[in-house]
């Protein structure tokens, strides 16, 4: 059962959950309806329409936007099925920037905000890109905001003005790339069905020379996908500073479409091993004295901050509270892989925003059977990608077991390897997650 206070202070009424930290306005009518039993306090959270949230406003703070919905690339797994999304088409200038007055609209007290450029393939439509930019600069100063940029990119298009374009304005570079000449060729092949590999490796490496290494590599598994650690190991070689691989979630025409498949049992059991090798390697690190510099952006960095912090982590991702994904027409959708369904439209840049996103802002920690009792619901944030719970089970609600059986064995392993730390070895990991991961 919650632990809910009921407070009355200085002629305003309100309904404080304690251990969720949220706090409710309430009507006198109803604080009387408590006080004379008539209503129990247990009963009045679910009467949502009764209750003015105050602690829990949650505000935008970045978009994906979908500048092209084409893509030069034709891969296998493409969830918007060659970039398009059953939207064919380029990003005009006018719902670009809405889509940023949006943006800055809903933002609430929040200053710093992002914009991800995202498709198909968004380096497509460069000019759209510049204007947004330069948009946003001058937006900032006026809303006294910081907005940073980023992109998910396939890397064919980089060439020396680009790659100046994405370092001057340091953009967050995301580039989905699958490893080796093997996989990327099947998976990621041109329009036409021409292999990508040869063409694409000195554009990423000379892109990568031009920033240090800066770029994180995303690199897509399937059924027919070699040992994880192969593909770490050569994205690391090629001189991306991080990388990760990431199942595959696959539409159903990809699979009548493709040879291609969802993850076999088998590779899963792999993936729960390549899981806890990451946690045994961090931490034979810390024992060593060896920086963690490598671990940049690896989950148990932030897991492992949770764990030290005591931090509640009740929400697994942004959906529909800090982000949204904004189609190539301006409309809105909770997160981007929701694109291009109608059923999960939430908007437009160019009206007023009636709270749609709500439906789709579930508390699942608190409400949902399975993650009420998960021992590692406040890692998980619960509930796992919804849009993953969509294509698998046909129903945002509905989890991935799979995803729970994974959180489960990452937990257990970072609860293990951290108790094998003595007292000194502690001091020095909570050292370097302080500062070099703050
Ligand atoms: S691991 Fe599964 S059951 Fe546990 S909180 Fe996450 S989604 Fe819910
Ligand atoms: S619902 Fe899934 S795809 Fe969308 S933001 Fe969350 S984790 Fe990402």
């Amino acid at each position: 059962m919650r632990f809910l206070k009921l407070i009355e202070f200085e002629g305003d009424y309100f309904v404080y959950d304690v251990e969720n930290v949220n706090l409710y306005k309430i009507e006198e009518s109803l604080f009387q309806s408590i006080i004379t039993n008539e209503i129990s306090i247990n009963d009045i959270i679910p009467l949502k329409e009764n209750l003015v949230s105050i602690s829990n406003e949650r505000f935008l703070t970045n978009i994906h936007l979908n500048v092209a919905q084409v893509c030069n690339l034709s891969c296998g797994y493409c969830y918007g099925v060659d970039g398009e999304y059953g939207l064919k088409g380029k990003m005009k200038e006018g719902n670009a920037l809405k889509a940023i007055d949006y943006l800055i609209e809903n933002s609430g007290s929040e200053r710093t905000l992002e914009v991800i450029f995202f498709g198909g393939e968004p380096l497509l439509n460069i000019p759209m890109i510049k204007i947004v930019v330069d948009y946003c600069k001058e937006k900032e100063k006026i809303n006294s905001k910081k907005i940073k940029f980023g992109i998910v990119t396939n890397g064919t298009l980089f060439n020396k003005e680009i790659n100046k374009y994405l370092n001057d304005y340091n953009f967050n570079v995301v580039i989905s790339f699958d490893g080796d000449k093997e996989t990327q060729d099947k998976n990621r092949p041109f329009r036409g069905g021409k292999g990508s590999y040869d063409s694409i490796l000195p554009k990423i490496k000379t892109f990568l020379d031009s920033r240090d290494g800066n770029a994180t590599a995303r690199a897509t598994i399937t059924n027919h996908s070699k040992e994880l650690l192969h593909y770490r190991n050569n994205l690391k070689e090629m001189g991306f500073k991080s990388s990760f691989v990431q199942p595959v979630t696959l539409s159903d025409y990809s699979k009548e479409n493709y040879d291609i498949d969802e993850v076999s049992e088998e590779q899963n059991l792999k993936l729960i091993e390549y899981d806890k090798n990451e946690i045994k390697e961090l931490l034979s690190k810390v024992k060593k004295r060896e920086n963690l510099d490598d671990f940049k952006g690896s989950k148990y960095v932030l897991y492992l901050k949770q764990f030290l912090s005591k931090t509640k982590n009740t929400q697994y991702c942004g959906v529909s509270r800090s982000m949204r994904g904004i189609a190539v027409n301006g409309d809105i959708y909770p997160c981007h892989r929701f694109v291009g369904d109608n059923k999960f439209k939430i908007g437009r840049v160019d009206t007023k925003n009636d709270g749609a996103e709500e439906e789709f802002d579930i508390d699942f920690v608190n409400n949902h059977p399975q993650c009420k009792g998960c021992f590692a619901k406040y890692y998980c944030g619960g509930g796992g990608c919804i849009h993953n719970n969509y294509v698998k089970n046909g129903n945002i609600k509905e989890l991935d077991q799979e995803h729970c059986i994974k959180m489960h064995h990452k937990i257990k392993s970072l609860f293990k390897f951290y108790s094998d730390l003595d007292i000194n070895d502690r001091l020095y990991l909570v050292n370097e997650l302080n500062f070099k991961f703050s």
